[in-house]
């Protein structure tokens, strides 16, 4: 259970684009995000720390449009039930989950100065070097290479360690020689109380909250399945070495829904809603043979097998339309299913959605088929049972294992290791127990081992009871399986940075203008009110415009600054805004779309229904370029 993990695109440069020209197109968007305070460093006055960011205004609107656009796709459209739980979680909750044991990346340290690097990063950026400035790179070298990068996150602590060696990769900052990889946990460790004594860690992920109340929220649902639960809150990640930008920090927004669901029914209703959706899937076995994705029918994903089931189906189909009603280029998104060994070994099957960005294809977000694990963890250590239950309209005859140890005798025999005998026999499988029946029956006695004494015990006839019993059945008890789609919402909103921004050539001739292409659903400020020039009648009129779109709901500025009309349509280009309204009379005013630069003419009385229709997705620009007369105002843009 590593921290994630984005996976490089395997044909590095397939796209035509290089190195050089990434690293432009990235530096472009993200001095505007930062010039406009899209976000900020955190902490910037005293040098900031590494993997901690602030979202400034704009940012702050968009993520809030966002996680509105979730709750309604998925809390709103399936009747999830959402919850808040603390950030701060004790102890024992992250034992149960094998957060404490396993959330681990693999680490180097610089020999010499003790830098700490990510293993599989200092790797990664060997080979992708390689790739792109290496001219003479063999043929064979290069598949070499690619494969490396596709089965990374697939390496063990001693593949990845005897891969360093043999590429002799030293630390990048010194070109010391770097230590074996070893698991470093990613969790922030703290103590709740005073005392010191009761140790906590700041959450990984939001899912263990919803976990540990899923009794309570199954009688809410009225011990109904199946049902999902949803969260939205902060997760906290002591990446080892926190890089590009937003996508890779220490404490971030993570959006995440529990599905419960039978194990032995795993349809969904709502399937044929998504069924015939077509996007790029990359299975595993495109990716083992060094394959590209591949665009599938979701449905005839699903029922060739390659989708583990129908659930886990509707929900990458939901993801799909989700990340591209936000903005998100559908050509450069991809869901790639998890390798083998990258998945949990409880899981039955697992997809990333994937987002292309210049970084390369990062993971977004994670959709999980976690079968009945993380129930059965809590319901272990906590010894509340996390089950669900099937009641049958006429009691069932099944046959039962019945074990009865003899406390008495096994007293007897074993005095203060009587109890852990016991539960051993208890706990043991139908196979095993059948096994120890029969070799009681023939011999008399059997070795046993016991796992929490470290040994074998010598069981005999008279210490346990073993039987298949037929007995009648009112209802089935089990642990329902979970599916998890996880949104990192932060990198999702860079990947919608990167999709959404584009230059174009300003009035002088290299001048370059920056704009936001948002959709309105997720643009910051989704209208500007500009009287043309400082006139007190332009200014009432704006004023009573301002007024009509807040009674609408529709976030706005008013930018009364005498500056040229176009240098204030350059600037809200800039932060995305859909639509500029250009007050040049007392009766009518125009309303500018950012893309096309289009105008139309509309009454003042009209605008923020118009706005409004547009912004909630009613109508479209195109519609509302059918009803108003356009205006051929392009001196106004000029200006
Ligand atoms: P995971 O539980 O590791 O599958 O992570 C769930 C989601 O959280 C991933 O799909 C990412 O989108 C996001 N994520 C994980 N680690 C980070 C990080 N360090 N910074 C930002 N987002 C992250």
């Amino acid at each position: 259970m590593a921290g994630s993990q984005e996976q490089v695109a395997v044909n590095i440069n397939g796209d035509g684009s290089t190195a050089a020209s990434r690293e432009t197109f990235r530096q472009a968007v993200v001095n505007t995000l930062e010039r406009r305070l899209f976000y900020i460093p955190s902490f910037k006055i005293y040098r900031g720390v590494a993997g901690l960011y602030d979202y400034g205004p704009p940012g702050c609107a968009v993520k809030s449009n966002v996680l509105a656009f979730w709750r309604q796709h998925f809390v709103l459209e399936e009747n999830m039930l959402e919850v808040d739980c603390p950030c701060v979680t004790p102890e024992i909750v992250l034992k149960a989950s094998g957060h404490v044991d396993k959330f681990t990346d693999l680490m180097v340290k610089d020999e010499k100065t003790g830098t700490c690097y990510r293993a599989d990063h200092l790797l990664k950026d060997y080979c992708k070097d390689k790739l792109e400035k290496d001219l003479t790179l063999s043929a064979e070298k290069a598949a070499e290479l690619r494969h490396v990068l596709a089965v990374l996150d697939d390496l063990s602590a001693e593949e990845l360690g005897a891969k360093l060696k043999e590429y002799g990769i030293t630390a990048p900052d010194t070109k010391n020689p770097i230590s074996d990889p070893y698991p470093f946990n990613l969790m922030f460790q703290t103590s709740i109380g005073p005392s010191g004594m009761s140790p906590g860690y700041m959450r990984p992920e939001t899912a263990q909250g919803i976990f540990v109340n899923f009794k309570d929220l199954y009688y809410y649902n009225g011990n109904k399945l199946p049902f999902a639960a949803a969260q939205i809150g902060q997760a906290f990640r002591n990446e080892i070495s926190p890089r590009q930008g937003l996508l890779r920090v220490r404490e971030f927004t993570l959006a995440e829904i529990e599905h419960f669901v039978d194990p032995d029914d795993k349809s969904h209703p709502k399937f044929v809603d998504v069924a015939m959706l077509e996007f790029l899937m990359f299975p595993r076995n495109e990716q083992m043979a060094g394959e590209s994705a591949i665009p599938m029918i979701l449905g005839e994903a699903v029922s060739q097998g390659i989708v583990n089931n129908e659930t886990l189906g509707y929900f990458i189909g939901r993801v799909y339309l989700f990340l591209t009603q936000l903005g998100i280029d559908k050509d450069r998104l991809r869901f790639r299913q998890h390798l083998p060994n990258e998945m949990a070994h409880y899981a039955a099957d697992c997809w990333d959605a994937e987002i292309e960005c210049s970084y390369g294809w990062i993971e977004c977000v994670g959709i999980a088929d976690r079968s009945a694990y993380d129930l059965g963890a809590h319901s272990e250590k906590s010894g509340v049972p996390l089950v669900a239950h099937e009641k049958f309209s006429e009691p069932r005859e099944v046959e039962k294992l019945v074990i009865v140890p003899s406390k008495k005798e096994l007293g007897l025999a074993f005095k203060g290791n009587q109890r852990m005998v016991v539960e051993a026999l208890e706990a043991m499988s139908e196979k095993e127990a059948l096994e120890m029946k029969a070799s009681l029956e023939s011999k008399g006695e059997m070795d046993f081992h016991v796992c929490t004494l470290g040994k074998a015990v010598s069981i005999t006839k008279d210490m346990v009871s073993i039987s298949m019993e037929k007995k009648k059945e009112h209802q089935r008890v089990f642990t329902p399986s979970v599916i998890e789609p996880s949104f990192g919402v932060g990198r999702i909103i860079y990947c919608l940075f990167e999709h959404s921004f584009y230059t174009r050539p300003g009035k002088s001739e290299d001048e370059q203008l920056n704009v936001f292409r948002f959709p309105p659903l997720v643009a910051p400020i989704k209208c500007t009110v500009f009287p043309l020039i400082k006139a007190q009648k332009f200014e009432d009129v704006a004023k009573i415009i301002a007024k009509s779109l807040t009674a609408a709901g529709i976030s706005h500025i008013i930018d009364i600054t005498g500056t040229s009309i176009g240098k204030r349509y350059a600037r809200t280009d800039e932060i995305g805004v859909p639509f500029a309204v250009t007050v040049d009379s007392t009766s009518s005013v125009t309303i500018r779309e950012r893309d096309s630069k289009e105008q139309i003419r509309i009454s003042i009385d009209e605008v923020a229904t118009v706005v409004k229709e547009v912004t909630d997705g009613q109508s479209t620009w195109a519609d509302i370029l059918w009803r108003y007369p356009t205006h051929s105002a392009s001196h106004v843009e000029d200006e």
